[in-house]
């Protein structure tokens, strides 16, 4: 692993127990973070006392969480809660329920999210939580349990004005609803702005179960230039943000041909029927076995002779090892870092574009925004002025990057990251050094 830019906090500092050699996938999805950060200061000419702000969190709590399982017997679970960055306005970002999340993995998530809400110009800095915790593996009781106390732990970092959590990989509604419950209960009123993705009926906002497929499908079909009739598509990870994707892009007029999940993959050459393929999903609890389509190996997904890939899962699935047999010739990264700084060298020199992550999935977060905007003020919008104004947000963000890049000679991944880390720098150098 090779970090490039100043990083000797406690926070970045490789733990003893994890020998030099051994990369984790969290320590991969840090170095990705903090090379493309490298990157984009080289190109602003950053001084390195910024670089080092820049490279590290204000803000990191690791935390204890113990449960106490339904046969009576108590775990203890590992708990985060990252604030990358916050001199643009209050932490944002989503809390991930996961077995293999830890302190690098939710470091390296939150400095996305800086540089996402930076550059798709909302008024946050950057955030993540995370629990290693297997979800599926707990019962509702265990996980609400889990949920309500890890909340207690982190509750002197969040609130409204502060840092507004939102769903991640493994949480959903219910979990903001218990985390708005525990909070709310803390303060002694209901405070609706402390998280995002909320239940309509607690002042969740109409169109944000579907606002990070919708934006990917703005992104995709603005990177395609072309009428998307029959353009072909794979979809990795047919979860809460793949199967809304590969449904919108469909609707557009895609032709969806292959998808995976947890379960394994589909593949269905003349395209795939995707609104019944997620109800087969929602019954089955997965994508195999899907009546009207082949199975096929989850690996030979990402290598399809399709015109567009979107790796919606998690990171580091397209690595330099399977970088070569892409096919696609549109990369839409609708996960957070699905590639490694190798594999987007070797995409890059075969002419591949790639809409990096930090532009492509920020629907999620522009609608939290419109949603904390509406809890701030207690009043709602219709679901048209919510989608309108995320397609104002994606559309503008999307052009920033294509012009930026074409001026520069820059990949869509370099000029997005030079537009995001630019913000956060200039609102540092604004703001000055306290005291
Ligand atoms: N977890 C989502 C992301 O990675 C959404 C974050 C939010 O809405 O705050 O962008």
């Amino acid at each position: 692993m090779t970090v490039m830019v100043p990083s000797m906090t406690p926070a970045l500092a490789r733990p003893a127990s994890i020998p030099s050699d051994l990369t984790t996938p969290g320590l991969q999805a840090l170095d990705s973070a903090l090379r493309q950060l490298h990157h984009a200061a080289e190109h602003l000419g950053l001084d390195d006392g910024l670089r080092t702000m820049l490279a590290t969190p204000r803000r990191s709590l690791t935390v204890s969480v113990p449960l106490r399982r339904e046969n009576g017997q108590m775990d203890v679970v590992q708990g985060f809660r990252v604030q990358h960055n916050i001199s643009r306005g209050p932490a944002k970002g989503g809390i991930r329920f996961h077995p293999a999340t830890d302190i690098h993995e939710v470091t390296a998530l939150a400095m996305w999210m800086t540089w996402k809400c930076a550059l798709v110009g909302i008024p946050y800095g950057g955030a993540k939580g995370g629990v290693a915790v297997d979800p599926t593996a707990l019962t509702s009781r265990e996980l609400e349990r889990l949920t309500r106390r890890y909340v207690n732990e982190i509750l002197p970092l969040i609130g409204p004005e502060k840092d507004i959590p939102a769903p991640d990989v493994g949480t959903d509604e219910q979990t903001m609803a218990w985390i708005m419950d525990t909070y709310s209960v803390n303060t002694g009123y209901s405070v609706p702005g402390v998280v995002t993705g909320k239940p309509m009926t607690l002042g969740g906002s109409l169109g944000r179960a579907g606002a990070t497929s919708r934006g990917v499908q703005i992104a995709a079909l603005a990177a395609l230039g072309r009428s998307p009739e029959g353009v072909t598509v794979a979809v990795q990870g047919f979860g809460k943000v793949g199967a809304l994707a590969a449904q919108y892009l469909s609707d557009a007029g895609c032709v969806v041909v292959a998808v995976s999940d947890a379960s394994g993959a589909v593949h269905a050459p003349g395209g795939l029927d995707v609104a019944a393929l997620r109800v087969h999903a929602e019954e089955s609890g997965g994508v195999l076995g899907y009546p009207h389509a082949d199975a096929m190996a989850h690996d030979d997904l990402l290598e399809l002779d399709v015109d567009m890939l979107v790796p919606a899962a998690l990171e580091n699935v397209i690595t330099a090892a399977n970088a070569p047999r892409v096919r696609a010739r549109l990369v839409v990264e609708g996960a957070n870092g699905p590639t490694t700084p190798e594999a987007d060298e070797i995409l890059a020199d075969a002419g591949t574009t790639v809409v990096p992550d930090i532009l492509a999935n920020a629907g999620g977060v522009i609608v939290s925004y419109l949603e904390w905007v509406q809890n701030m003020q207690a009043y709602s919008w219709s679901a048209g002025e919510v989608e309108l104004k995320l397609r104002d947000l994606m559309e503008g963000a999307y052009g920033e990057v294509r012009s930026l890049a074409g001026e520069r000679g820059l990949s869509l991944r370099q000029a997005a990251h030079v537009i995001g880390v630019d913000r956060v720098a200039e609102a540092h150098r604004v703001r000055g050094l306290y005291p």
